[in-house]
């Protein structure tokens, strides 16, 4: 069985036309998951779980996405279902680890923390991870018990429309061109690259930034980020060094590499206040940005696109090279300032670079119902709600906790029929990014939703989209 793929190329200089292309069509399942982040892998195993047949194509070489590949690894307490379950898996076979304040004394309040710089300095905390190489394992696993046809190493690369429903989706990997055939499709990659090659409208991410955000005339979207780790850190050495310095931020100690001409321009880039809505928390930090992960003495640092760069990484080739290319310059030059200039590191080494520079605010498609800040700040609540309300604290309105409820809706693309919408790929606005709508617990939750509704739309014989939705899954 082939699929005949017909150029659309213009014969216009600077174009070349392909000549038809016979692809093989080497798999078919019911649902066909692309992209094995936290919403796709929880999407393909919930599916599987219950019954029908799933093929998850992923281009790298193990499910999780930004929290594995990308070496997030955050742990959170269970929030029900298969993150519940993650998180019990990954604890069972040792490989969460939580760092509080006996290991790391005065890391609450410390400017060099990423997630507790804001505490009271010397209280209690506890900072769960897990670690990302042996969570990527684990799920595996997970996907292989449930016969989840997982394809590692495969990169989807475009999709095949028919009628307003997708009927195939085009791969690469070590064999080749190969197209996958489906009923439901599930859009897991992160930026819902997917939907955007089936024809679904989408904002640009940057776009829908509220007036006066933009800056020289460009809405630039939320810098993503290339995170790394390095092993072996004293941290009571660098916390001495910090109290009898009095260098909290490691300013000086920057200042006199970078007078030595060791710290590169644009690494230590100044935080720009007030020029954009995340301005000040995403454009760069002025110093060092860390967590601890994996295990004691092992540290997780950030390394943002540059705001001003203005990189959309999701829509351009060129674009994500840049970010491969400099932000890998600058964590090079990052670990040796570190092991050279910063007590505490002398005897540290890079260990992990992430597989993929993370995109915070890539496309957002256009759904049935686009998820809002009315929507949280007000409260509304939607028949097809597909969780009983949630209480999250949102810091675009200054740090105020807010009840609501998302709909089905959100997870149905407009003009393709046969999709589901997962994780950071919801149909949802740009405000709202960092409020709930991309976090690890609820894209995993997302992910199980999907796969519940592609298996019962399958399981009854409808399309997804006249799935009657009259309870909440969570
Ligand atoms: C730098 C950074 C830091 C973050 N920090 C936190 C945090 O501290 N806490 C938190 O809860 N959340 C955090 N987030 C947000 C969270 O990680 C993401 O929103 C979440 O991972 C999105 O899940 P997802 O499943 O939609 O996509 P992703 O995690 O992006 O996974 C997408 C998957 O699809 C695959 N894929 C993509 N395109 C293709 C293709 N063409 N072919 C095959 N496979 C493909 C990718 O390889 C990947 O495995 C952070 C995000 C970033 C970028």
């Amino acid at each position: 069985m082939t699929i005949t793929l017909r150029s659309t190329a213009v014969d216009t200089p600077g174009q070349l036309e392909i000549p038809a292309t016979q692809i093989p069509v080497t798999a078919e399942a019911d649902v066909v998951v692309v992209g094995g982040g936290p919403g796709g892998f929880a999407a393909a195993l919930h599916a599987a779980r219950m019954g029908v047949s799933v093929i998850l194509i992923e281009r790298f070489d193990m499910p999780g996405g930004v929290h594995t590949s990308g070496l997030q690894g955050a742990a959170n307490e269970g929030v029900g279902g298969i993150h519940t379950e993650l998180m019990e898996r990954f604890a069972a076979k040792g490989y969460i680890y939580t760092a509080t304040e006996k290991d790391l004394p005065d890391w609450a309040g410390n400017p060099l923390s990423h997630y507790e710089r804001n505490m009271k300095p010397g209280s209690a905390f506890a900072r769960a991870s897990f670690n990302p190489e042996g969570a990527g394992c684990e799920m595996v696993g997970m996907l292989a018990e449930a016969g989840v046809n997982a394809m590692y190493q495969t990169a989807f690369i475009d999709a095949v429309v028919d009628g307003g429903k997708i009927t195939a989706v085009i791969t690469h990997n070590a064999s080749g061109l190969q197209a996958v055939r489906g009923k439901v499709f599930i859009d897991g990659t992160g930026t819902a690259e997917l939907a955007a090659r089936a024809g679904v409208p989408y904002v640009r991410g940057g776009g829908g930034q509220p007036p006066g955000t933009d800056w020289d005339g460009i809405k630039r979207p939320i810098p993503g980020g290339l995170l790394w780790t390095m092993t072996g850190v004293e941290y009571d050495k660098l916390a001495r060094h910090q109290r009898t310095s009095n260098d909290p931020w490691l300013s000086r100690v920057i200042e006199e590499a970078a007078a030595a001409g060791d710290i590169p321009a644009g690494l230590y880039r100044p935080r720009m206040k007030g020029e954009s809505v995340y301005g000040e928390a995403y454009i760069g930090h002025p110093t060092l940005d860390m967590s601890p992960i994996s295990a004691p003495g092992t540290f997780i640092i950030w390394q943002n696109v540059p705001y001003e760069w203005a990189l959309h990484m999701d829509e351009s080739a060129a674009d994500e090279t840049r970010a491969r290319r400099e932000l890998r310059g600058f964590i090079d030059a990052e670990s040796r300032f570190l092991k050279k200039y910063v007590p505490g590191f002398e005897n540290a080494a890079l260990s992990d670079i992430g597989r993929f520079v993370g995109i915070r605010d890539g496309r957002h498609p256009i759904g049935e119902h686009v998820f809002s800040m009315q929507d949280a700040t007000e409260g509304h609540e939607f028949p097809d709600a597909v969780t009983r309300p949630m209480t999250k604290t949102f810091f675009w309105d200054g740090y105020r906790k807010h009840k609501f409820t998302v709909p089905y809706r959100s997870f149905l693309p407009k003009k393709i029929d046969n999709l589901l919408l997962t994780g950071a790929s919801l149909s949802f606005t740009y405000e709202t990014i960092f409020m709930v709508m991309r976090n690890f617990p609820w894209c995993t939750q997302t992910g199980e939703i999907a796969g519940f509704a592609a298996a019962r739309a399958i399981g009854k014989g409808i399309g997804v989209k006249e799935l009657e939705w009259k309870q909440p899954y969570f």
